[in-house]
């Protein structure tokens, strides 16, 4: 039976490392398959739009995410987004560990690609490809983010960082 993991917070030190790729003979381990369902039990549990594995402890390139219109849930091992639109949006994120003094998600706005292809590896090991668009695109991104220790607070839009 899956699980639901606890979330680790900013400023957590393991939410700012690079996390590492999984070797495709590791996928179909019973370790990952484990990892895989409860991090997809710990993303519905917590009404997240997705969660990446280092938000769990675990410093390995892996998200789980979900399409609201599709209600499609995705598991990406190895994600890699191999195009980007021009075009750029902004819109308010929030993230399941990022929260304020009060344990409540902090929201902000941020600039991301609209659209954006993404290539990635299954849970069976096989490789699989995305065109992604609006909100997808967006969790795709802020995801993936997260497997380079980034997180969507390093990125507001209006920010001087920008
Ligand atoms: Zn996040």
């Amino acid at each position: 039976m899956a699980k639901i993991l606890p979330i680790l917070n900013h400023p957590n030190p393991i939410l700012r490392k690079m996390s590492r790729p999984l070797h495709p003979d590791e996928i179909e381990s019973p370790e990952i398959q484990r990892l895989i369902s409860d991090m997809e039990k710990t993303m519905l549990a917590k009404d997240g739009a997705g969660l990446a594995a280092p938000q769990i402890g675990q410093n390995l390139r892996l998200v789980v995410l979900r399409d609201q219109d599709l209600e499609k849930t995705f598991i990406m091992i190895n994600p890699q987004i191999t195009k980007k639109s021009w075009a750029k949006a902004v819109d308010e994120e929030g993230c399941l560990s990022v929260l304020d003094k009060n344990g409540h998600i902090i929201f902000g706005n941020v600039e991301r690609h609209k659209n954006i292809q993404c290539v990635y590896l299954d849970t069976k090991g096989k490789k699989q490809k995305v065109a992604a668009k609006e909100i997808l695109a967006r969790i795709i991104q802020h995801e993936t983010d997260h497997l380079d220790g980034v997180l969507f607070i390093d990125k507001l839009y209006g920010s001087k960082k920008n």
